[in-house]
């Protein structure tokens, strides 16, 4: 008798294709035996969480960038005692170390899950890793965790240190009945390229099937039929030929088949990004999301650890145009302190350069560092968000109130070119009345303000589509005004680096893009089998 296939549909975090057995991972309960001895429990939760610090710090030590990151805020979460001050707490009426600790830490970890907002549900995975961290060190069964090379791993969620406690040398793929794309875990996964898909509900049990998997789509099937497997394997090796060619472009210039260069430059999220990148692949920097300089710590970054980060970014870049964005926080990126909470719509509220205005002891902090920076290098800032002329105008404004007050007091600095991000169909209407110097069109949310479907919601996916004609019509419109005005156009939205939406960019006048470091070989590809000619009329 023929199995079944049995198809597993949940959301693209990490692209790449896997094969093999799964490995369930099933939440260990506590086996630890209570003392009975408040001073003993106090004692032993005490040396737990000092032995999980010190394991998550010498993990730390071997990461590199965005892991060493994340477990560094987790080491800063977890050496900060009031984490733990209900724990003791309950320990002190008698409570049992474990559960004291479960208790509190899930009460936390609730608040974040409870969030409206994805980024914050996103964070309670951290506090989870954390949890179980010191439960493991209580219990005694640290080190219990092992998952052999090339498994795929099937389970509710994953901590990023699990994550980093894997061997993903020989391939493997993690499937997750929950999870989110924006989570560490899933950033963690593709800048290793293992591939994950995550919310895929109930994953049956299967632990003894062979399972395939394709991270892209997102789809993954277990005891696959032969000709599903077929299609599958022959989508792995047309990725594979895809890869090695991309990776032989990388540094080449990008040019149409009939001989049209087209800029393409990377999107980053800090400097971290930049470890190990050749600034050759790249035209330039066409986008630093800055607000993830602005999250990573408890308190916000001073002008100097601003002014160091962009220098570094400037100097890497080596005279190439490097395009930073000022703070975008809100809407799905929120930040302690700074942002709105209990806003009925994030992305239609105080987000990006509404902000920033009303926040101007912020702001001008983070414009002096741009002030200052701008010397070592050709800087062009950006802001997102703006929506009609008057918000371009003001923080012209400050820049130049900013730039005069440096100068007066000899510091070093420099007007920047200033442009705005076109991501509000507003913006793209009326391109023509705003005082800016370029554009760069942010198509994520140009299209999700455009079509009316949200970028994070999965159902309304198949509305949220850069191809609808009214996202085309804008783009069209923006590339047009930029070109008849001699100012530059950019895109740096996901479909820069997008090589099935390449071809609709190039055909609406766009001639800059800006992806994921990840994707420029990719994308180059794309530019480079495209023919104008040929798609005339297309
Ligand atoms: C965009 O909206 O396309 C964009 C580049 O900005 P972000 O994705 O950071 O909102
Ligand atoms: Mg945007």
């Amino acid at each position: 008798m023929i199995m079944a296939e049995l198809r597993l549909a949940g959301r693209p975090a990490s692209p790449g294709f896997a094969e093999g057995a799964v490995v369930r991972i099933v939440e260990q309960k506590s086996t630890r035996i209570p003392t009975g001895d408040s001073q003993r429990e106090a004692h032993d939760l005490k040396q737990a969480i000092k032995d999980a610090l010190k394991s998550i710090s010498s993990l730390a030590d071997r990461a590199e960038g965005e892991a060493a990151e994340m477990l560094g805020f987790q080491v800063a979460m977890l050496d900060d005692d009031t984490l733990a001050e209900a724990a003791f707490e309950s320990i002190t009426h008698g409570e049992a170390a474990d559960q004291a600790w479960r208790k509190a830490l899930d009460a936390e970890i609730e608040t974040y899950r409870a969030a409206d907002d994805e980024y914050f549900r996103a964070r309670s995975a951290d506090l989870e890793d954390i949890r179980d961290t010191v439960l493991d060190h209580l219990s005694g069964s640290h080190a219990a965790f092992t998952v052999p090379p090339g498994a795929i791993i099937a389970a509710r969620d994953l901590a990023p240190s699990r994550f980093l406690s894997v061997d993903w040398s020989k391939g493997g793929a993690i499937l997750l009945a929950e999870g989110s794309p924006t989570s560490h875990v899933a950033m963690l996964a593709r800048a290793r390229r293992v591939p994950m898909i995550v919310g895929l509900g109930e994953i049956p049990e299967c632990a003894s099937s062979i399972i395939i998997v394709d991270g892209a789509l997102g789809q993954a099937v277990v005891s696959p039929h032969d000709d599903t497997r077929a299609s599958f394997l022959a989508r792995q090796s047309a990725d594979q030929e895809l890869a090695v060619k991309a990776a032989a472009v990388e540094t080449q210039p990008a040019v149409t088949k009939d001989g049209m260069s087209i800029a393409v430059m990377i999107n980053i999220a800090g400097v971290d990004d930049l470890a190990r990148l050749d600034p050759k692949i790249c035209d330039g920097i066409g986008l630093v999301r800055t607000e993830f300089l602005f999250g990573e710590g408890p308190l916000l970054p001073d002008e100097e650890t601003q002014y160091k980060a962009y220098r570094r970014m400037l100097e890497w870049a080596e005279a190439r145009p490097v395009t930073i964005r000022t703070l975008d926080a809100g809407g799905d990126k929120p930040i302690a302190g700074l942002t709105l909470d209990g806003e009925s719509n994030p992305f239609l509220g105080v987000r990006g350069v509404r902000l920033s205005l009303q926040r101007l002891d912020v702001f001008r902090v983070q414009i002096r560092a741009l002030l200052r920076a701008a010397p070592h290098g050709t800087l062009k800032v950006m802001v997102p968000m703006i929506t009609a002329p008057f918000e371009l105008d003001a923080v012209r404004a400050l820049f130049v109130e900013e730039y005069d007050t440096l100068r007066a007091k000899n510091i070093a600095a420099k007007m920047p070119l200033l442009g705005m991000m076109v991501e509000v169909p507003a913006a793209a209407l009326t391109v023509s009345t705003f005082d800016a110097d370029f554009f760069s069109i942010g198509s994520n949310d140009l299209v999700q303000y455009t079509t009316a479907a949200g970028r994070d919601i999965g159902a309304v996916a198949s509305l949220a589509d850069l191809r609808h004609p009214a996202v085309l019509k804008l783009i069209e419109l923006v590339a047009s005004y930029g070109h008849s005005s001699g100012r530059d156009v950019s895109l740096c939205g996901d479909a820069g680096g997008d090589s099935d939406l390449i071809p609709f960019l190039l055909r609406a006048g766009i001639r800059s893009v800006s992806a994921a470091p990840s994707l420029v070989g990719r994308a180059k590809l794309a530019i480079a089998n495209f023919s104008f000619e040929k798609t005339e009329g297309a």
